[in-house]
């Protein structure tokens, strides 16, 4: 998310776990702990935005994103068109 201060490198015998460890860089706060996002429908699918620009605009990882609007506004919309996308392609609902 933040190429320009990494954590860690590939060469490190476990990036991945200093990724975790890593207190003092964009910190991925669980979206079950993000203060506007607890009871939001969405949740799981958002996991709150990205908590980089969260954080630019907030000072903060443990809230909803700024652009939750944005994403609560397109969600429908994307699953719904994802849901005629697979019946066109499986051929449902075609009339012939
Ligand atoms: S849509 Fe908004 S409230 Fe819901 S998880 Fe995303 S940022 Fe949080």
């Amino acid at each position: 998310m933040d190429i320009a201060h990494p954590v860690t490198s590939i060469a490190a015998a476990d990036p991945l776990g200093a990724v975790r460890a890593d207190q003092q860089r964009v910190q991925n706060v669980s979206v079950d702990q993000k203060e506007g996002c607890q009871s939001c429908e969405w949740r799981y699918w958002c996991a709150g935005g990205c908590p980089l620009v969260t954080h630019q605009a907030t000072g903060r990882y443990d809230v909803q994103s700024p652009l939750c609007g944005v994403y609560r506004a397109l969600f429908p919309d994307i699953i719904r068109l994802e849901g005629l996308r697979l019946a066109q392609q499986e051929g449902i609902g075609n009339r012939e």
